[in-house]
């Protein structure tokens, strides 16, 4: 059986394929899974998207203002 982890994650802007070992992506992405409200123009579709670390950068880069960094709180 084949659970979601063990399929292919490929970077929807350059193609790369991100690699999965014993179910653990090897390298961080982005996941956006966006589900377009009434007044879109896609009301009642959802869109996903993978984006990987680098690409994820090369967007950050053309952003008009820059994205805001805060340091990660952990939930135990
Ligand atoms: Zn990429």
């Amino acid at each position: 059986m084949k659970g979601i982890a063990d399929m292919n994650i490929l970077c929807n802007m350059c193609g790369k394929n991100i690699p999965v070992e014993n179910n653990i992506p090897r390298e961080d992405f982005i996941e956006i899974n966006k589900a377009w409200g009434y007044f879109s123009k896609k009301d009642g579709k959802t869109w996903k998207f993978t984006v990987c670390e680098e690409c994820v950068d090369r967007l950050a880069g053309q952003m008009k203002i820059p994205h805001e960094v805060c340091d990660t709180i952990e939930l135990v």
